[in-house]
């Protein structure tokens, strides 16, 4: 079996170690006899939502953000395909931000997302939630622990449930002690540095359910 993975914007979004989770998930997949190729997708090129098995999409400065932002309208329709057809993807902080409506960058700019996932992302005067971050997920019964490092604030709509509940840190927003979100078979979260090197045990979830998907695909 050979996983066929893709990074979105790895050239551009990769801030914080963020190509830690992408090592991570190699790594688990070597480990689980799994053979795997990777991709860089980025600007002006097409996505294709039949291609890949895993998508990995991180987070970047407001500037880079802005950037990808635009050229990310041209695959809003092939990123939204690839998730309602169960695809597996992760994304982190700025990549999060991008898969939902907006995120207004620090400066009061609207950055517009691509509204595949439904939430929203304002920003905070002069500061950001830097620090340590515990959350648990109840849907796994799983402790993560991370690092978190945003200006953003973000808001889960009613389709989306968080990956997992703040006990220790800021979180998506600072208020309703989610953090993160998941959908079908989405994973997003605020966690640096990078979140799947601190949780190998989401890293293996994350890889089994590309190989169930791998697998499903071939079915058909
Ligand atoms: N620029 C975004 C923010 O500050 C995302 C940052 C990041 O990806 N670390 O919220």
């Amino acid at each position: 079996m050979r996983l066929r993975i893709c990074h979105l914007y790895g050239n551009l979004l990769n801030t914080y170690g963020d190509n830690g989770n992408l090592l991570m998930l190699q790594y688990c997949a070597r480990e689980k006899g799994v053979d795997f190729e990777t991709e860089i997708i980025s600007l002006d090129q097409p996505f294709d939502p039949n291609k890949y098995d895993l998508v990995f999409f991180g987070g970047g400065q407001d500037y880079e953000q802005f950037i990808v932002s635009k050229d990310i309208q041209a695959k809003a329709a092939g990123i939204k395909a690839y998730i309602e057809n169960d695809g597996v993807l992760l994304a982190i902080c700025g990549g999060y931000q991008l898969l939902g409506h907006y995120y207004m960058d620090a400066s009061g700019n609207k950055i517009s997302g691509i509204s595949a996932l439904d939430h929203y992302t304002l920003s905070q005067d002069n500061n950001r939630f830097i620090g340590d971050i515990t959350i648990r997920s109840e849907e796994f019964n799983e402790t993560y622990e991370g690092f978190e490092n945003h200006n953003g604030r973000t808001f889960l709509g009613e389709n989306m449930r968080p990956l997992g509940k703040v006990e220790k840190g800021m979180g998506n927003n600072g208020e309703d002690k989610t953090e993160g979100a998941r959908y079908k078979n989405v994973f997003c979260s605020y966690f640096h540095g990078p979140l799947l090197v601190r949780n190998i045990h989401l890293a293996n979830r994350i890889v089994d359910m590309a190989i169930a998907q791998h697998n499903k695909k071939l079915e058909k």
